[in-house]
Formats: C-alpha cells, sequence, structure tokens
C-alpha cells in the first residue's frame, strides 16, 4: 500500500512536536505492506485501560511485520521532532503507548507472525511476536505442545512487547523471575530502523536495555519465551491473617524455599475487615458456595486484613490423596486463622485467565470501561511493615475500590543488566492499588492519594520504586533509575539517537539526552 504522511511544523516552546492547524503537504511517502490509519480511526490510539489521558497521534500504523517497521521509523526520523511509540493492547495507566502527533505503531496486527516452537538441547522455547497476546500463547502453547510459559502476569489480555518493556510480574515470579528473566532472544527494530536480533551474547547492550526498557530503545517485534510442562490441573487456595507479621512471615518463607518445596504460585492482598462487597470480606471466597465467616475472625483484627494467595499444580492422574497430602504438608507450617481457609480445584488454563472471567463480570456491570488511576510500586522488605501502618491501615483503610495487591519477590530471580529499577533488597513486595472509580473514590481522589502515598515514601526516605514508572520530569527519571541512570540514557543514546520513540506524553524528550 502507498502511504502518504502529512508534514507539519513543529513549535518550539517545550521541546514536543504538537500538530499545526497549517498542517499542508504531503512530505513523506512510504510503502507499507499493512495499512494507515488517520482521523478518526486512530481513536483507539489516544486512550488506553487508564483512562486518564488522551492523546491524539497524527497516523495508526497497523505493520504487518517488521519492515514495516523498520519503514515506519526511518520515515519519521526524516520528520524534525516526529515521535513514534509502540502500542500493545493498550492496558497501560499513563499514556505510555501513546504519542502527541506522532505515529503509533498497533502491535496486534503482528499477532500471528513468528509463532514456532524451539528444540534446543532438550529444552523447549516459543518464538512469538511482539504483538501477541499472552492468553493467545498460553492457549495455544498448551492445546498443542502440553507446554507453557514459567512466568505470568495476573491478567493476560497484554501483548508480549507491553509486559517485556516493563518486567510482567506474577506468583510464579519469586520462583522463576519476572517474565523479563525467561526471555533468551528479542528481535527489535531500534531507534534507528535497525531489524536487530539481540540476546544475552549477541548485541547485549540491546537486550538488556530493552527488558524493562519503556518501549525506549526499539519496538520488541519477536521474542524467544523459555516453556516447561503444563501441569494439568491447579489447586487454588486463600487464607486470612489479622496480623501482617504473620502475613509477611508466611509469604517470604514460601517465597525463600527452593524448588519443589513451596507452592507454585505466591501472591496476597489486603482487604477491608467489613462487608464492602468490593474490599471487604467478600472478596476472599473462592468458592461461593463456602462463604466467608466473620464469625472466626480474632478480636484482634484491625481495619484491614490479609489474604495469602497460593497455587498447586499437579496431574489430572496424581491421586487426590497424594495432591491433599502434599498441600496439607505445606499449609501446615502456615499460621493463617484456623477456618478462613477457601480453595477451589481447576484447570491450569481456567486458574491463568482467572483475571478474564472477572474482566467479563466487570464488563458485563460496566464497570470495566471506567478510569483506572492504578499505583504500583516495589517496597522493601525493610519497609513494608511502615507501609502497611501507614497506607493499609490509615490511608486506604476504606478501600479503593479495586484490589490492593501485595506480595513478595526475590531480587536475585531478576537480572540486574536489564533497565529494570528495583529497590535495593533481595525481598521487596509488589503493591498494587488496582482501583475502579465507578466502585470507589473519584479518579480526582484517587490521583490525589497515589501522589500522596508516593510524596510520603519519598518523604520517609523509604527504598522502593514505581512499578510501570511514569513521571513527567526529568529529575523523577533520575530519581527512579539512580545509579543506573547514565547507563540507561547512554543505552537509549546508542540505539535510538533521534530519540523519536516516545512513551506518554513525550515523557523522555530529546532535551534528556543532552
Ligand atoms: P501497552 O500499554 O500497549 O504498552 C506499554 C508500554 O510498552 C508502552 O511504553 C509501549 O510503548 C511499550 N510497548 C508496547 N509494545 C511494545 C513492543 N512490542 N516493543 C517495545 N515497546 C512496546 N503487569 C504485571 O507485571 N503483572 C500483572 O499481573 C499485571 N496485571 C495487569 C492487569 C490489568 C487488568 C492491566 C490493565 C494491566 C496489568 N499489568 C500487569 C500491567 C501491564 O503489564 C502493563 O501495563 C503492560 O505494559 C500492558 O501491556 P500492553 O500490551 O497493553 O502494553
Amino acid at each position: 500500500m502507498r502511504i502518504a504522511y502529512l508534514d507539519r511544523t513543529v513549535h518550539e516552546t517545550d521541546g514536543e512536536p504538537k500538530p499545526n492547524g497549517d498542517v499542508s503537504a504531503i512530505s513523506k511517502s512510504i510503502d507499507l505492506q499493512g495499512s494507515v490509519e488517520t482521523g478518526d480511526k486512530t481513536t483507539i490510539a489516544s486512550k488506553d485501560f487508564g483512562g486518564l489521558y488522551s492523546i491524539k497521534p497524527l497516523a495508526l500504523i497497523k505493520p504487518a511485520g517488521s519492515d514495516d517497521i523498520s519503514r515506519a521509523i526511518k520515515a519519521a526520523s526524516r520528520i524534525p521532532r516526529m515521535t513514534v511509540a509502540a502500542r500493545g493492547n493498550g492496558h497501560s495507566i499513563n499514556g505510555q503507548a501513546m504519542t502527541n502527533g506522532g505515529l503509533v505503531i498497533d502491535m496486534r496486527s503482528t499477532e500471528e507472525n513468528h509463532f514456532r516452537l524451539l528444540n534446543v538441547n532438550g529444552s523447549f522455547f516459543i518464538d512469538v511476536s511482539g504483538g501477541a497476546l499472552w492468553e493467545n500463547v498460553l492457549t495455544r502453547c498448551v492445546s498443542r505442545f502440553g507446554l507453557a510459559p514459567r512466568s505470568w502476569t495476573d491478567y493476560l489480555s497484554l501483548t508480549v512487547g507491553g509486559t517485556l518493556s516493563n518486567a510482567g510480574v506474577s506468583g510464579q515470579a519469586f520462583r522463576y523471575g519476572p517474565q523479563i528473566s525467561n526471555v533468551t532472544e528479542l528481535e527489535i527494530v531500534t531507534g534507528k530502523g535497525d531489524i536487530t536480533v539481540c540476546s544475552e551474547t549477541r548485541n547485549p547492550e540491546l537486550f538488556f536495555g530493552s527488558l524493562g526498557g519503556l518501549g525506549q530503545f526499539g519496538i520488541i517485534t519477536r521474542a524467544r519465551v523459555k516453556l516447561q510442562p503444563a501441569p494439568d490441573m491447579v489447586r487454588w487456595i486463600r487464607v486470612v491473617y489479622t496480623e501482617f507479621d504473620e502475613f509477611t512471615r508466611d509469604a517470604e518463607f514460601l517465597v525463600s524455599r527452593d524448588d519443589g518445596e513451596s507452592f507454585d504460585y505466591v501472591e496476597g492482598f489486603v482487604f477491608c475487615n467489613n462487608d464492602d462487597p468490593v474490599n471487604g470480606w467478600p472478596a476472599v471466597p473462592l468458592d461461593p458456595v463456602h462463604g466467608f465467616n466473620p464469625g472466626i475472625i480474632p478480636q484482634t483484627g484491625a481495619s484491614v486484613l490479609y489474604c495469602l494467595e497460593v497455587a498447586f499444580h499437579y496431574q489430572k492422574g496424581d491421586h487426590p490423596s497424594t495432591v491433599d497430602k502434599a498441600v496439607a504438608g505445606l499449609l501446615k507450617r502456615l499460621r493463617f486463622v484456623e477456618g478462613l481457609k477457601s480453595q477451589v480445584d481447576l484447570s491450569y488454563v481456567e486458574f491463568l485467565l482467572r483475571v478474564k472471567r472477572a474482566e467479563e463480570q466487570a464488563k458485563a456491570n460496566g464497570i470495566w470501561d471506567a478510569p483506572h488511576p492504578w499505583l504500583n510500586l516495589f517496597i522493601s522488605k525493610s519497609n513494608i511493615v511502615d507501609f502497611d501502618q501507614t497506607v493499609f491501615k490509615k490511608m486506604v483503610k476504606d478501600g479503593i475500590g479495586g484490589p490492593m495487591l501485595i506480595y513478595p519477590l526475590m531480587g536475585s530471580k531478576w537480572d540486574n543488566r536489564t533497565s529494570v529499577a528495583l529497590p535495593d533488597s533481595e525481598i521487596f513486595y509488589l503493591v498494587a492499588l488496582l482501583r475502579f472509580v465507578s466502585r470507589g473514590p473519584s479518579v480526582e481522589e484517587s490521583v490525589a492519594q497515589n501522589r500522596e502515598i508516593v510524596e510520603w515514601c519519598i518523604k520517609e526516605g523509604l527504598d522502593f520504586k514505581l512499578y510501570l514508572p511514569h513521571y513527567q520530569s526529568k529529575e523523577g527519571w533520575k530519581r527512579h533509575f539512580g545509579d543506573q541512570w547514565t547507563r540507561f540514557v547512554e543505552r537509549k543514546a546508542s540505539f535510538d539517537p533521534m530519540a523519536i520513540l516516545a512513551p506518554g506524553q513525550n515523557i523522555f524528550k530529546r532535551t534528556h539526552l543532552s
């Protein structure tokens, strides 16, 4: 298809390109196998799951593959200050996949590319497109090969490129590390438009820079993901704690144990000690037939309680008593409130697609499309008690209209050569305040409370990082990356000298490189 791009004048006031009303002349044309949308057809690219920002691109490119992406980037580099942003499935919160007046590359159009199983010395890998949804990777790998990736996110309608640009964390990460620790090779179209294959040994700076690289080094067009045999079944269990120190001690005990001596998945969440339908007792039971009995909660139970969520993998052929015994052996080491336990058995695929069912319900209730001012943090073990005391027990004790996740991760399972910024300690917690404003505080209140929480963390000197970071200022980014700032900027400059790859609100402006 022959595509024409519009030239435009750029305002120099803030270093960002702005579409100009005088847009007049056709300045560039390139050949693409895919297609380009302009005008109203770009609306999808001006929104994301967060629903907080609306930023209009000049065009939405639906590439057929890496060659199209390379041509688009090279064409953009010839237009002064034209920016390019990859869009996975647009499930960012703060406009990370948007660009103001630039080109958005819709990676979903490349879903089918590259899908191929590899056997390397007896270990299995799957090559997948950067635009593939993890849920499709899961169902295809399990149904065709009986294999599955090892590390997941809770929700799988996210793209491979989108989560690898951040980290990709869920209840398996304590054992296998985040998703970025489970890929061995990437194909990337760099900010120069070069189509480059990279790995730990081949172009390692590009490989590690792009993992957790916030889309700043290039566009991930293919990833090679480690696979393992998929279990048939999962026993999914929730147990309740009144005391934070007991909850964290048990969670840390489980994530610190060797393979084969713990559960296969460990997460947790905070809930309110009341009957609030979203954040209260009803949030706990997995099995709706056996509800939650608040009469069992000890008198010491404060305004918020804690739920440890674990899962145990098994095969259909395993005898039920063997599974019961193994699970009981693990549970007996934990000090949850006797009687406050809930469990279900379901297939491995159903378990991994559990949030999809929540999505379907939320869509039916009309709350999925409401704004989501989410806050995700990594907080050092040494500060998590302070965080509980101030944030969970005071600031959000009445709930937020959505889940409040908290679970420990192991720093040694992360590769410090990637771009992700982490707290310093070996054990740190993921804390996620997943707000649905239609059933909680307003957008303004939620955003203000998120800011208050982050400012409190800074003021108290907590060892913490934002996960899925988003800052408006160079100072914010410098603080975020800390010692890694120089490495990040130098890496970025070498793969993207024009600085044309721009996440939301063009937070990495050209001036940041100077
Ligand atoms: P987008 O939002 O489209 O893009 C995200 C960023 O990646 C942007 O900067 C974009 O430019 C860049 N990007 C996208 N594709 C590419 C590519 N191919 N190459 C280079 N850069 C690219 N995260 C977790 O870790 N664990 C969870 O359990 C989890 N659960 C979630 C549940 C829900 C309901 C939602 C909405 C989000 C969740 N997330 C979770 C966050 C999620 O991983 C990130 O927001 C992720 O970036 C979204 O993926 P996406 O495909 O929609 O990416």
